[in-house]
């Protein structure tokens, strides 16, 4: 970080912000340089909230040099991985773990809906079950979801099958109400801004699925996920929907190119939802596809038993069966791209 106190520092501008770095416990060189006098903070000041420096009388200006993500940025440790569900129904995603497939319908419709869905997922091999009860619609016209009835249905649901279960909140007074009924809370792509909702997230125990929004950047998904990680909660799990483009074709773009630019940036999970990001059933196997060999860490994806019936986003529903084929190509493209060494009989084969 550097501090510019401009070409002719006002009297006890720099005695200030000395004496705050040292309480900081900042260290720092002060140059006096023909256009300015400039503060160098040579320790790592990333975590340091902008504003300490640029309220001080006589701060022109703050540079910032470094990482704007300091939680999610790559350790040492390398990927983290994300568990959630219990017992037996425990799954883990990111952290070196082969794809995770999450399904489950747009909404939970009904108790009977949802369990018959849920048996149809789990048989189609997918491990954790999506379902929304508080939806986020572009018409308020539109099915707005059972709300807290729709999440114990789910819960239901996911207990006899031992499916860890995630569901989405859209505002921080849902998630006391939500948190018995939910292993993982997602954020959907309309509320990724939604700071004091993040905030809120980041001051529970729970995973959070973090959709990007539909017009944001990746730098902005990544500081939407510092916003959870800087209250205390280290399970952020980040999701490609896609993007909006002049593109009609398909209802976003799927940006597949986020994943291995959020793997250079960030240590966290990279989901990828197909669904909503072409709109359209007839292209989520390919896409699906696409995501695993660039690198997802796992899929989730809108299934209905009657895809066309489903109460929303019908057009991208895929059925049980299409999700098991989705299912088998994951693990065929993982193996294929992670080829595991082992040992037989003296020889080393791949
Ligand atoms: C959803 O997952 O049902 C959903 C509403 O997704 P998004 O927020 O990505 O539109
Ligand atoms: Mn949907």
């Amino acid at each position: 970080m550097i501090l510019s106190l401009g070409i002719s520092p006002q009297p006890g501008a720099l005695e200030r912000a000395q004496k705050l770095l040292l309480e900081l416990g900042m260290q720092y060189q002060v140059l006096h340089t023909p256009n300015a006098t400039v503060i160098v903070v040579t320790s790592d000041a990333d975590a340091l909230p902008g504003h300490l420096f640029t309220q001080l009388d006589g701060i022109e200006k703050v540079v910032r040099l470094g990482n704007r993500s300091p939680l999610s940025r790559p350790g040492a440790d390398g990927a983290l991985g994300v568990t959630f569900g219990h017992g037996p129904a425990a799954v883990t995603v990111g952290g070196g773990a082969a794809p995770l497939i999450v399904a489950g319908p747009c909404s939970v419709e009904s108790r009977e809906h949802i369990l018959e869905t849920t048996a149809a997922v789990k048989t189609a091999g997918a491990r954790a079950l999506r379902g929304g009860a508080y939806k986020p619609r572009t018409s308020p016209y539109d099915f707005q979801g059972l709300g807290l009835e729709g999440l114990k249905y789910l819960r239901e649901a996911g207990e006899a099958f031992q499916m860890p279960v995630i569901s989405e909140v859209m505002s921080a007074d849902q998630i006391a109400g939500a948190a018995p009924y939910v292993d993982v809370f997602q954020v959907g792509a309309r509320n990724m801004y939604n700071y004091e909702l993040l905030k809120e997230l980041g001051r529970q125990p729970k995973p959070v699925l973090l959709k990007r929004a539909m017009s944001a950047t990746v730098d902005e998904l990544v500081q939407s996920a510092e916003y959870i990680l800087s209250e205390g909660n280290p399970w952020v799990i980040l999701c490609e929907r896609g993007i909006r483009t002049f593109e009609t074709r398909v209802r976003n773009t799927l940006d597949l190119s986020c994943v291995p630019v959020l793997r250079s940036l960030t240590n966290l999970p990279v989901m990828v939802d197909p669904s909503h990001a072409v709109g359209k059933r007839d292209f989520i196997r390919t896409m699906s596809r696409a995501a695993i060999a660039c690198g997802a860490d796992g899929l989730l994806l809108e299934t209905h038993l009657v895809p066309a019936k489903s109460i929303s986003d019908a057009a991208q529903a895929i059925s049980p069966a299409v999700l098991s084929e989705i299912v088998k190509d994951a693990q065929v493209i993982y193996n294929a791209l992670n080829p595991k060494i082992t040992v037989q009989s003296g020889a080393i084969s791949q």
